[in-house]
């Protein structure tokens, strides 16, 4: 699930300026592949891997954070996270921050399964500290958009340069021409906190 220190931002050449059939201009590859595209339009950042870099907890290997997120796939196993009775969802509860409203929470942290919640809680430094973790019980999440990078056409149309970084975007609003995504959000409905020690056995 981390990405690595070596993964590369797109290079200024691969990407184009492309009119499609809205007539809106947007930012494209100069060589499309299937899935640069979300179901609603975005184009999703491609990451190159260079053997043997860092890996950098805390970050997330946007491709793999798609997947999880559209598939509602495990960050830590890549397997359905799904469960009748509710998904597994992890939140941040920051140091002098509010408490947690159930009912506002939107993520771009994938789900897990039970028996990865042990895993997780043991690996990831973030999740050591412990208590700026809260593990979710999710009865129903919606895909509700996407994160990234808003790039902007210099005047000559020639070249895309990022123009904002960390730009939230949402599936019900019109799509940022611009946007580069980095990662998919999901709302949650129905959520309950559960205390970990709980899923001790858990399928
Ligand atoms: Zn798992």
């Amino acid at each position: 699930m981390a990405a690595l220190s070596s993964d590369l931002a797109p290079r200024a050449n691969e990407l184009c300026l492309e009119v499609p059939r809205n007539g809106i201009p947007h930012i494209a590859y100069v060589v499309p592949r299937p899935g640069d595209r979300d179901a609603h339009g975005n184009l999703w950042g491609r990451m190159e891997r260079v053997p043997g870099g860092r890996v950098l907890f805390g970050e997330m290997d946007p491709e793999r954070q798609r997947e999880c997120m559209e598939g509602l796939l495990c960050q830590i196993c890549g397997q359905p996270a799904e469960r009748e009775g509710g998904t597994l969802f992890f939140e941040w509860q920051r140091p002098g921050a509010p408490p947690l409203r159930l009912d506002r929470i939107k993520t771009d942290m994938p789900p897990l399964c039970p028996p990865c919640v042990p895993l997780s809680l043991g690996h990831c430094p973030f999740l050591r500290r412990g208590e700026s973790a809260v593990l979710l019980r999710v009865r129903k999440s919606i895909l509700c958009g996407v994160g990234g990078t808003v790039y902007q056409a210099r005047a000559d149309l020639g070249n895309w340069l990022p123009a904002a970084s960390n730009v939230y975007s949402s599936y019900s609003r019109p799509r940022q021409p611009g946007m580069l995504a980095a990662r998919m959000y999901r709302k949650l409905r129905g959520t309950a906190t559960v205390d970990p020690s709980e899923l001790v056995g858990a399928p």
